[in-house]
């Protein structure tokens, strides 16, 4: 996985920077106070943790007096740790039971970037020593199965794949069962995006669930959620947390986006942790989500 620091210290993420500029102003009036929140919400915080930051700063500042840039950063850089959560469980949940692997199940809207997370997944769970299995789940999509191929062959993952247009649960029971007897210890199943009627996906996810309880058990719904989709994504995004218990998020091309702020609102809206970080298309551009880092990044 990569270094957080060194990779979003070059994206664009920089809300910190005009927060900082904006608050070491000699006079911080009503309408410095109405562009700080703006910043914030343009960085896609949400209103609701931007109101409550903007009000604990204003207590804070006007405690303080004077301000020196030093101060301002750690200001800024307490309150963003408090709306992200510092002491929040991140844990990545892939430990496998004895003999049964732990599984691991990818959801979220097509085109965020499931496919690729599983595959930088694999990639980082191999490289610590793991033995991982991929289910292509995702049958709808004609080339779904073959780009998690290719990631199977560029990581060494074997893939377990289905016929086109099949049962999704299938072809996830077949991959945790070729889990189970080839003794590995992580299984990562792909699953299909289509958000066609809540019903429809509650079944198909649920079902694919299902079958997988037979023989393992399921560890970790990774929802997977595209960081330049703002807003938009999270209406989405709500959808599946809604119909399966999401574990945690995995928050894809934050390099793509000056929108950090995302990791704030994406939390708060789905009640459950961004546990993984999406930095870039390559096989090694996934890291896991640690908070102080994040924050001192974007702080700059
Ligand atoms: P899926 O339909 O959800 O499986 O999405 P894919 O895995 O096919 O990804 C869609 C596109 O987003 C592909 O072009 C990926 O290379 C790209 N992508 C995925 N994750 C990231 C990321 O963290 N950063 C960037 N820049 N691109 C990404």
């Amino acid at each position: 996985m990569v270094r957080l620091r060194a990779r979003l210290a070059r994206s664009q993420s920089t809300l910190g920077k005009g927060l900082l500029d904006l608050l070491s102003r000699d006079r911080l009036d009503d309408d410095t106070w109405d562009e700080i929140e703006e910043t914030l919400i343009t960085a896609d915080v949400g209103v609701a943790p931007t109101q409550a930051m903007v009000e604990e700063l204003r207590t804070k500042v006007k405690v303080l007096g004077s301000r020196t840039p030093t101060e301002v950063r750690e200001l800024l850089k307490e309150q963003l740790l408090t709306q992200i959560g510092v002491d929040t469980d991140r844990t990545l949940h892939v430990k496998p039971h004895g003999e049964r692997p732990a599984v691991v199940l990818v959801v979220g809207v097509n085109g965020t970037g499931k496919t690729t997370t599983t595959g930088k997944l694999a990639r980082s769970l191999i490289g610590d020593g793991n033995k991982v299995v991929l289910g292509a789940a995702d049958t709808f999509r004609a080339a779904a199965a073959d780009q998690l191929q290719t990631w199977g062959d560029r990581v060494g993952a074997e893939v377990v794949r289905g016929p086109e247009a099949g049962d999704p649960a299938s072809v996830a029971f077949d991959a945790v069962a070729k889990g189970v007897e080839d003794k590995v210890d992580v299984v990562i199943v792909d699953t299909a995006g289509r958000l066609h009627t809540k019903t429809g996906l509650m079944d198909e996810l649920g079902k694919v669930k299902r079958v997988i309880e037979k023989k393992a058990t399921v560890d970790e719904v990774l929802l997977v959620l595209d960081a330049t989709t703002g807003q938009n994504g999270m209406r989405q995004a709500r959808v599946f947390a809604e119909v399966v218990d999401v574990t945690g998020i995995a928050l894809t091309k934050l390099d793509g986006t000056a929108k950090g702020g995302i990791i704030i609102s994406v939390q708060r809206e789905l009640g459950v942790p961004v546990k993984l970080v999406g930095l870039g298309e390559g096989p090694d551009d996934l890291a896991p989500f640690d908070p102080e880092v994040f924050v001192d990044a974007l702080l700059g």
